[in-house]
């Protein structure tokens, strides 16, 4: 099983490419622990808290 990388800048788990597709970081990682699915980042408490403004889905630590 590949390894997803996820944007070291907002979370967002990168599932193809090398540039994320929410913030367009290139600063991806494959260190990260946890997975969520933000679909209405509105009514999100995760989403604030992490300020994810769009759906997706999100590495919920990064540890590098
Ligand atoms: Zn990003």
């Amino acid at each position: 099983m590949v390894r997803l990388k996820a944007c070291k800048s907002c979370g967002a788990i990168v599932e193809k490419g090398k540039i994320c597709p929410k913030c367009g970081n290139k600063g991806l990682t494959t260190f990260w622990q946890g997975k969520i699915y933000v679909l209405k980042p509105e009514s999100s408490e995760i989403a604030r808290k992490k300020k994810i403004e769009k759906p997706g889905k999100y590495a919920l630590r990064l540890s590098v």
